[in-house]
């Protein structure tokens, strides 16, 4: 990339004692400070000319001493404002006008909106400090924002980035703020959120029937959490419910009024000696928890603490944020405790965002709720990431992530319409693919609402016209019809993508590959072109195609979803296909409905076939005792990778048959080891090491076919770290190129669609 940059730069500049020269910069450099970052640069090195926001990007003129232009060009590119990302940078000479000084000029106003929206930053270090300084004009102000932090996305209404078209707009800077914000020199210059105490947003306690506490919301929050209260606190993206997380009194409370039987609540706190404690935390995982973009990690658990078990019941790991907005800031140092936030909603409606709503349909959840006055326009949850062997994985992603964008070839505007569980939906404009921050499970009515705001909100942001829409395959998606439905209404096509080709696609594009790719989607569930739920799928893939070349021998579904949230009645599919069941029924303490069970298989009622390893690690955990009912998605599967151990070297017999994957043998085998008593754990371990040795089984096959390609892995069994880490360590890990999808669950879908979609639109051109 830094090559491509330098070799734009024309050699007649070191020829040439004075010189004039245009230059185009592309990148996440509008609304990052980058214009008054140029002007001290410029200015410092007494350059003159001028730089502009354009549509393509920002526009600069210089006109100086050819070295400092080149010293300007260095700097450039090695010291940027923070949060800007350059892609390219081209220069070309230009006719020397004798400017006499350098201004920042206003943007152009045809065609004038930004390619790019940054997503929420998190408190810089200079903010952090003036928000600590009792004699700063800004201390304790839990608005506090500069140029180089503060949110973005999440106020915006419009393009161009302009306090105006921001939900900061209802706001009138006072002089002091003004100045700043017309200041070039300062580092609030046209930082749009610019507030103070007098004349910015405000915290506003209330109780839950919306009556305003006459008490410094400082006060109020100490004495909540004191009382062991459920808060519910406005933050940049959304409501949280918040609770003291070593209180477990209050963490049971929150978890019995959420109604939210296991999945796990995350945990806010600054305190990293406080992980190191309670989490394993190697370097990596530090890294990523203290970055610019604050997502929620997921940690290993090394010590239990009282409350965990309401926290994250039943698991070995555990969400971990550090503060990133002024506002958290403040809340941990008010308390000094590790506190719960979890995102304010019941069970699987979306995340609350306005202040009516948050009072409407809260009311029952929280005791005590801060407010503030400054509206959330694009709700957007905490982001949440995992790290393991220094590959990052995004299971979440939110704000301080996204949206962001993946660079592509192509003429075409168009949108997808992403899966139906952990939505998210990606527009094609201008050579790129913008990915939406994620939206949630489609089958709430409110969200199908929320995907359709956001995605016309989206296409007004870059005024885009799409000329095609791209949906999943699967015709009974909720995506899938408000995908058409929107393609008919726009009188435009419709292309359906295969799931777990566009699982895999994502990878692909993530990484930049060309031509052919092994593909091993693992997954849970997804629609296949025989009708079939698939989900165990070894392709040979590129972006417009791929061919089913291996997959898991397909097994009854026994009653459909009911089969997902009941793993016995996988465990029973299996048995049976396996001709193990009457001899495994003695042994294990199967539920009286079996027998019921058994006859929906054996005459194939409401029995659709798939070939899903969600399933398969269902099955086994269920098999092994860990999981009976899957309260939330992919429990069963994370209860069996938290229970492995990690150490076991032994595995499990499969075989494979022409193109079918065959676990048999493996249940035979588990039944046995059971039977002598082999522990749990043991047998946990040498079900990963089996998934890694079919891997490269599979991989091994297939490279006698079709020669050395990549091996991309995608879909959500790739959120288990335990099979990632064997996979990498695995003795014939060497002998392939291995790439994961850094978006191994659904919430990566928009992105491969759109890849796929466009690639076929012009392949049919
Ligand atoms: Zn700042
Ligand atoms: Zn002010
Ligand atoms: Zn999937």
């Amino acid at each position: 990339m830094a090559d491509e940059r330098f070799s734009t730069v024309p050699l007649s500049l070191c020829n040439t004692m004075k010189q004039s020269l245009s230059i185009k910069i592309e990148g996440l450099v509008q609304g990052v400070g980058f214009r008054p970052f140029v002007w001290k640069l410029a200015t410092s090195l007494s350059l003159a000319g001028c730089v502009q926001n354009n549509p393509d990007g920002v526009h600069i003129r210089l006109e100086g001493d050819t070295n400092r232009i080149k010293q300007f060009l260095d700097l450039l590119q090695t010291n940027p404002p923070p949060l800007a990302k350059i892609i390219s940078i081209q220069t070309e000479t230009a006719e020397l006008q004798n400017m006499q000084d350098f201004q920042i000029q206003h943007s152009e106003t045809a065609g004038d909106f930004s390619t790019h929206i940054m997503p929420d930053m998190s408190l810089c270090a200079d903010c952090r400090s003036e928000l600590l300084n009792p004699a700063d004009r800004r201390y304790h102000y839990p608005f506090i924002n500069c140029t180089n932090c503060g949110p973005r996305f999440s106020i915006i209404q419009n393009l161009p980035y302009d306090r105006a078209a921001t939900s900061m707009s209802v706001f009138d800077m006072c002089a002091e703020c003004a100045a700043e914000y017309n200041n070039p020199a300062d580092r609030r210059y046209h930082a749009q959120p610019v507030a103070c105490p007098a004349c910015g947003p405000r915290i506003i306690p209330m109780l839950p029937d919306g009556t305003a506490i006459e008490r410094p919301w400082r006060v109020v929050w100490q004495d909540a959490l004191e009382q062991g209260r459920i808060v519910a606190i406005k933050g940049i993206g959304g409501f949280h419910l918040a609770c003291n997380a070593l209180d477990e009194t209050a963490a049971h409370l929150l978890r019995t009024r959420k109604q939210r039987e296991s999945k796990p609540f995350a945990i806010m706190t600054p305190d990293l000696d406080w992980v190191r404690s309670v989490c394993r935390l190697a370097a990596e995982e530090e890294k990523l928890l203290t970055s610019r973009e604050r997502p929620i990690v997921i940690l290993k658990v090394k010590n239990d603490f009282p409350a965990l078990k309401y926290i994250a019941p039943g698991l070995d790991t555990l969400g971990i944020m550090i503060p990133y907005s002024p506002l958290h800031e403040l809340l941990v140092a008010f308390t000094d405790t590790p506190l719960v936030m979890t995102s304010a909603n019941y069970s699987s409606e979306p995340m609350i965002h306005t202040n009516q709503d948050a009072l409407c349909k809260l009311q029952d959840l929280a005791d005590v709720f801060l407010m503030h006055n400054r509206d959330i326009v694009n709700r957007c949850d905490d982001s949440v990431c995992i790290s393991t062997n220094n590959h990052f994985f995004v299971t979440r992603p939110g704000r301080g992530i996204a949206p962001f964008s993946i660079n592509c070839k192509n003429a075409q505007e168009a949108v997808a319409f992403g899966a139906d569980l952990k939505n998210t939906f990606a527009v094609v404009h201008h050579d790129r693919v913008s990915i939406s921050q994620y939206i949630g499970d489609l089958e709430h009515p409110g969200t199908q609402n929320i995907l359709m705001t956001n995605v016309n909100r989206h296409l007004d942001f870059f005024k885009i016209k799409p000329q095609v829409v791209i949906h999943d395959l699967h015709p009974d998606y909720f995506s899938t019809r408000l995908a058409t439905r929107f393609a008919r209404d726009k009188n435009v096509p419709a292309i359906a993508v295969q799931h777990h080709h566009a699982h895999l696609a994502a990878g692909h594009a993530e990484y930049g590959l060309a031509g052919k790719a092994i593909g091993f989607a693992l997954d849970g569930t997804g629609y296949g072109t025989d009708g079939t739920i698939w989900g165990g799928e070894i392709m040979v893939f590129d972006r417009q195609q791929f061919r089913r070349e291996l997959h898991l021998k397909p097994v009854c579904l026994p009653g459909g979803d009911m089969a997902v949230k009941h793993p016995q009645r996988m465990l029973i599919a299996y048995l049976h296909q396996a001709g193990l069941f009457a001899a495994a029924k003695d042994f294990l303490a199967f539920s009286p409905d079996c027998d019921g069970i058994l006859q929906m298989i054996t005459l194939g009622v409401n029995c659709p076939l798939t070939s899903s390893t969600g399933r398969l690690f269902d099955a086994v955990s269920c098999l092994l005792g860990i999981c009976n009912v899957q309260t939330y998605d992919g429990e069963a599967a994370m209860r069996l990778e938290a229970a492995a151990s990690p150490h076991e070297i032994e595995t499990l017999p499969y075989t494979i048959n022409e193109k079918t994957i065959d676990c048999s043998l493996m249940f035979a085998h588990l039944l046995q080891h059971m039977q002598h008593e082999v522990p749990a754990d043991v047998l946990a371990g040498r079900f990963h090491n089996m998934l890694a040795d079919i891997i490269f089984d599979c991989a091994e096959r297939l490279t006698k076919k079709h020669g050395s390609l990549p091996l991309v892995f995608a879909g959500g069994v790739f959120q288990n770290r335990l099979l990632v880490e064997k996979i990498l360590t695995h003795k014939k890990a060497a002998d392939h190129k291995l790439f994961f999808c850094s978006y191994p669950n659904d919430s990566g879908i928009a992105l491969g669609q759109a890849f796929v979609g466009i690639s076929n639109v012009k392949s049919d051109e």
